[in-house]
């Protein structure tokens, strides 16, 4: 088997690098441990991704945001930081980036389903599932992907897909920082008695962290983050035990709760890939950049990076020149380090001082969040780095 692309990886950032090189003249095949059942008809796994409004530009662009149900397309009007006990907090309005909304809620399973409809069926993207990657061998002019089935498949370029535990990252000798939290994340939908108007929060309460994601009518994706043994008691509870729990833990604000969908968990790990980029092969999605959800970016910056890395194969492609070559491969490595980096820091910085309860930190939170609320240009350039990237469609 010879292709121009291999990528590894059909998860989202995978599947929508590949619809961004249709077309193109280049032959791609896409190579996911999976089973094609799980990749063409990807189950409801909890997360609720907020998405920007460039990131709905892409997905525009590529044929996905139609194939959305909008019903399940919930408004993201405002975003509300709250510290400890505070009532109030940090508001970002969208009305501070001149726009009627912040972003939108999409369920992640929906945004892989649309991904994969959208080469499923073309004659220049190929889809291998069921089959993970043992090792890479380069030679001249390309890379030998050697299939656990005893396959080989040639490729001009190899792009890792493959999450922020990325197995082919390794292969490529591609070192990473990286940073478990030591905390476990739960999601799940709930139903509530008093309104969100579409404000999402997020409440770096004390001992836990709360953030409730506005879904359409009363119904919200509440998330908490804890410790593995707390988390372990939570995860316990049944469905009317938990919506009691997840009430309480809101201290009420939104009435009464009921648990309207399953629980799910994931492990908080951040991890920065030390180079996007090897001889002939390319990192892409949480494989090169894996954040902690806190800020809500991992996606939104893992659609950024494919669509820097498709539009330079397009113009070598076009141009007649090497789609893997080093200097081009060395500016995608530049350009999406330099997004990535400074909100990967951020994000971190935010995820250890509001996780912090000790009194010394407490004061801290809590003049950082004053003067923030404070300080309306910091509102608008936050408002504006979510709202940035055009008018969408
Ligand atoms: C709770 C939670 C909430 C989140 N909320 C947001 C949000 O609001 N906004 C946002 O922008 N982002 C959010 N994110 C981040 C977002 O979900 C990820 O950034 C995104 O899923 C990454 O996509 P990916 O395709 O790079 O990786 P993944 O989704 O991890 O997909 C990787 C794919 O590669 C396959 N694979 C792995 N190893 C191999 C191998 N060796 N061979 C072949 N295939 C392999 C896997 O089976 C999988 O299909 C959230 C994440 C979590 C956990």
């Amino acid at each position: 088997m010879q292709v121009d692309i291999a990528i590894v990886g059909a998860g989202p950032a995978g599947l929508c690098f590949a619809r961004s090189l249709a077309g193109s003249g280049l032959r791609v095949a896409v190579l996911e441990r999976q089973p094609h059942a799980s990749i063409a008809a990807p189950a409801f796994d909890g997360r609720e991704i907020a998405l920007t409004h460039a990131s709905r530009r892409i997905l525009d662009d590529l044929g996905l945001w139609a194939r959305i149900d909008p019903e399940q397309i919930s408004d993201l009007r405002d975003a509300r930081i709250i510290d400890g006990d505070a009532t109030d907090g940090l508001t970002i309005t969208a009305g501070d980036g001149r726009r009627d909304q912040l972003g939108w809620l999409v369920p992640n399973h929906l945004i892989r389903q649309a991904a994969f409809d959208t080469v499923d069926g073309l004659d220049d993207v190929e889809l291998l599932c069921g089959v993970g990657v043992s090792g890479i061998v380069h030679r001249s002019g390309g890379v030998d992907v050697m299939l656990q089935d005893g396959r080989t498949l040639g490729a001009r370029l190899l792009v890792a897909a493959d999450s922020r535990f990325s197995e082919v990252r390794r292969m490529l000798g591609i070192g990473a920082r990286s940073r478990d939290f030591g905390k476990r994340m739960l999601v799940c939908r709930v139903a509530h008695e008093k309104p969100h108007a579409h404000v999402a929060w997020e409440w770096f309460d004390y001992g836990q962290t709360l953030a409730l994601l506005p879904l359409n009518g009363h119904r919200a994706s509440v998330v908490l983050t804890l410790p593995p043994q707390q988390m372990r008691e939570v995860e316990a509870l049944d469905d009317a035990a938990f919506a009691a729990d997840m009430q309480r833990r809101f201290r009420d604000r939104l009435g009464t709760m009921t648990t309207i969908g399953t629980r799910h968990v994931y492990p908080l790990v951040g991890v920065f890939a030390d180079r996007f980029v090897a001889g002939r092969a390319a990192l892409i999605g949480d494989a090169a950049v894996g954040m902690h959800p806190v800020t809500a970016h991992g996606f939104n910056l893992g659609l950024q990076g494919q669509a820097r890395l498709a539009a330079e194969i397009r113009e070598a492609a076009a141009a007649g020149r090497d789609i893997a070559g080093e200097r081009m491969l060395r500016r995608y490595d530049r350009a999406h380090r330099s997004a990535a980096w400074p909100l990967f820091a951020a994000t971190g910085l935010v995820a250890s001082l509001y996780t912090d309860d000790r009194p010394s930190a407490r004061l801290l939170r809590t003049a950082t969040l004053r003067i923030a609320n404070r300080l309306a240009p910091f509102r608008r350039a936050i408002a504006a780095h979510l709202t940035q990237g055009g008018a969408a469609k």
